[in-house]
């Protein structure tokens, strides 16, 4: 099978080959050929080396979609054929976490793409326990936004425990995550969505209003009359941190998931214990979180910006922070 892999980390070193073994599937194993993978920053993380990959040679990718190829011995949720997708968590189901439904806390887990092989490949092994079965009309790349962008969102969303008509601010609203989080707090919590973005689509996505960052604290002051917003989603990192705080109303939450634009901040606690501010880190999501959105997949949309091909890994991952980009980047692999 052709697949994309690395030999030591460095964008440099990505390469495809031709001819890597097919994996052989195990009990309780699903071989899946993928046709859709959403590129996210975890990704380049793991290229670049800043989370440490595993195996060595690695193949990456964290979020995919696929038909199943074949099933090991005592596999009874989804068989050769099914249209699904992929919980990127590794979990071991009998820790503490696992009990209580938070299986991307689990003490001995990972994440696949990172501590396993992944899927910017032709072909992928993963557990059956991360298989979930789609709608046959769900198209690939909605599909392969599900098990990270979505999920991350919803995620986040859901640990901000939302009340009815808040307003929520998402920055970096035309991005991965962005774009879910906000047509979730629409749909799901009915909150008054602001998006911090250039980009106007971002209207359709459910945002009433979409400002740019250097205008994000007049604006979001005058549109609540002063009050400013219950929750700000940030997955960005350092360079939109501190100023998502100032958006923030008097007991109100920052989520945050991701340090795209670095991970190291001064913080000032003084504020935070003053307007009793929360900060809530959250990671991925739970299996239960993800079956919710695959029941709800008829309401959200993605946009995409480009699709490349497996040879073409390399620029996608790049992609990832081209000032062009307008939407999600795919490998493609339904021409394979
Ligand atoms: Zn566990």
């Amino acid at each position: 099978m052709k697949a994309v892999i690395f030999d030591k980390p460095g964008l440099e070193n990505l390469r495809v080959v031709e001819d890597v073994p097919i994996p052989e599937v195990k009990e309780g194993e699903v071989l899946i050929k993928v046709m859709m993978a959403g590129v996210n920053p975890i990704d380049y993380f793991v290229v670049t080396g800043s989370r440490e990959a595993k195996p060595l040679p690695h193949i990456p990718g964290a979020e995919f979609a696929g038909i199943v190829e074949s099933v090991g011995p005592n596999v009874t949720n989804v068989q050769r054929g099914n249209k699904v997708v992929v919980y990127p968590r590794l979990f071991d189901g009998t820790c503490d976490m696992c009990l209580v439904f938070k299986e991307m806390l689990c003490r001995n887990g990972g994440v696949i793409g990172v501590t396993c092989n992944g899927g910017f490949s032709e072909y992928v092994k993963v557990p059956s326990d991360n298989v979930f079965k789609i709608d046959e009309g769900m198209d690939w790349e909605l599909a392969a936004s599900m098990p990270v962008s979505a999920l991350t969102a919803y995620h986040a969303l859901n640990s901000a425990s939302l009340s009815l008509n808040n307003y929520v601010v998402v920055v970096g609203a035309s991005g991965n995550t962005g774009m879910f989080a906000t047509q979730l707090a629409r749909l799901v919590f009915s909150a008054k969505v602001i998006g911090v973005s250039r980009k106007k689509w971002v209207e359709r996505f459910g945002a009433f209003m979409v400002v740019e960052k250097e205008h994000a604290l007049e604006k979001i002051k005058e549109v609540t009359n002063g009050k400013m917003a219950d929750v700000v989603i940030d997955p960005l990192g350092a360079e939109t941190f501190l100023n998502s705080l100032e958006l923030l109303k008097p007991n109100g939450k920052l989520v945050t998931y991701g340090v795209l634009t670095g991970s190291t901040v001064e913080l000032p606690i003084f504020k935070i214990y003053n307007q009793q501010l929360s900060i809530i880190g959250t990671t991925g999501g739970s299996r239960r979180e993800l079956t919710d959105l695959l029941n709800q997949y008829k309401w959200l949309q993605v946009k995409t910006w480009k699709k490349f091909k497996l040879e073409e890994t390399k620029t996608a991952i790049e992609s990832l922070s081209s000032p062009e980009r307008d939407g999600r980047i795919f490998l493609d692999l339904t021409a394979q």
